[in-house]
């Protein structure tokens, strides 16, 4: 599968690591958008949030409970926004679920 979240994942394509466990990754990403811009990945291969099901979901519930403790290693204590995006219209270009954790300043109040 040509994947570059997948790639990653199995380390084909290098990433500044920020947090990994058994079932997840967060990476810095390559163009980012805040100070602070991280994207927090499933390690099984979800195409989108419309990819979410009964059988997958509890990885997401994971992604957000470690979310805060990453936020807190990247001194985000004054806020952060996590952002989801969601097939063409919503922005996605690449499509393997994943949510951009960012802060570092004051994020613009617009989100669309
Ligand atoms: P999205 O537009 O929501 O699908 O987000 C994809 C994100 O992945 C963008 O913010 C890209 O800058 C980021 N990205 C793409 N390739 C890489 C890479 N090799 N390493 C880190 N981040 C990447
Ligand atoms: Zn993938």
């Amino acid at each position: 599968m040509d994947c570059i979240f997948c790639k990653i994942i199995s380390g084909e394509i290098p990433s500044k690591k920020a947090y990994e466990d058994d079932k997840i990754v967060a990476f810095y990403d390559i163009a980012p958008q805040a100070p602070v811009h991280i994207v927090i990945i499933p390690k099984e291969h979800i195409e989108s949030m419309n990819g979410i099901t009964t059988e997958n979901s509890s990885v997401v519930s994971h992604i957000f409970e470690v979310i805060p403790k990453i936020a807190a290693e990247n001194n985000l204590g004054d806020g952060y926004r996590v952002v989801s995006n969601c097939g063409a219209n919503g922005g996605q270009t690449v499509f393997h679920l994943h949510f951009h954790l960012l802060g570092g300043k004051a994020l613009d109040t617009t989100m669309a």
